[in-house]
């Protein structure tokens, strides 16, 4: 066989920032052929960078297409991609609602869907979903992301159960608050405050959860499917 047909490749959405942007650098660094999926901007070095957004199935024919072409078949994809729309549920527009889980629950559905083909065919593939600790905690103001985070585990658990027996494992991240944009945008007060619920007393990097990801998507992790791995501080505790 040659080099190309038995590297790991790897497939990170949203990898131009933030937590996908660690991802990917952490599985170079593993020694993973690295793509990443960006709307715009670039991945790290070292890195594909593909264009596409997760919301239109034909980019992502295409962003997939040209990572096979470039780096083989994907054998780890991590949907990373996602975006809020935080406001009380009297005041969230059904456009807000739809938006939120159609990029969260629906770009993960989307992307995952074209990336198991070479999988399947090969009998070995890790699936590895960004939900958040808001899918299972609930969250005030975050009723469309805590429902597009929660779908990610009934994703993840129908997908074992449905491709478990062919080598494939999808599990599921569910970060707390983490030090990136998304984090940013809330104002002090608000971030003050929460960090008083955590009990490990601050915000996790994305590097903390970059490890998870790099282990999941390890060998030692092979015998794990469905699995919920909070990395948040003890702040979902009783998940
Ligand atoms: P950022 O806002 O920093 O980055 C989000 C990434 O998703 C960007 O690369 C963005 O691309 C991409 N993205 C958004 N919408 C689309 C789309 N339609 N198509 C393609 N790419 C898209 O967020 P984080 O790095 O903080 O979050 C990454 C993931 O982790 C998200 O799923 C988030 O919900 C989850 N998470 C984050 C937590 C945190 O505390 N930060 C906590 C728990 C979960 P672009 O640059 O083009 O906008």
């Amino acid at each position: 066989m040659s080099a190309a047909a038995t590297a790991r490749v790897a497939l990170v959405t949203g990898g131009n920032r933030g937590i996908g942007r660690a991802i990917a650098e952490r599985l170079v660094a593993d020694g993973f052929r690295v793509a990443v999926t960006a709307r715009n901007g670039q991945g790290p070095e070292g890195v594909l960078t593909v264009a596409a957004d997760v919301n239109d199935g034909a980019s992502l024919d295409a962003a997939i297409a040209e990572v096979e072409k470039e780096l083989g078949p994907v054998t780890t994809v991590v949907a990373n991609a996602g975006i809020t729309k935080d406001t009380l549920l009297m005041r969230m527009s059904d456009d807000d609602f739809s938006a939120v889980v159609d990029t969260n629950l629906g770009g993960a559905f989307r992307t995952v869907k074209r990336a198991i083909k070479s999988m399947i065919k090969a009998r070995h593939g890790r699936i590895i979903l960004i939900s958040s600790v808001s899918g299972l905690f609930g969250v005030a103001g975050q009723a469309n992301y805590s429902s597009s985070k929660a779908g990610l585990v009934g994703f993840a658990r129908a997908i074992t159960r449905e491709l478990g027996g062919r080598g494939i494992t999808a599990n599921v991240v569910a970060p707390g608050f983490i030090e990136s944009d998304m984090t940013a945008e809330l104002d002090d007060a608000t971030q003050a405050a929460y960090r008083k619920q955590i009990p490990a007393g601050r915000y996790g990097t994305t590097e903390e959860v970059a490890g998870v990801v790099s282990w999941l998507a390890g060998e030692d992790a092979g015998y794990i499917s469905g699995a919920v791995i909070p990395v948040d501080g003890g702040l979902g505790m009783g998940h």
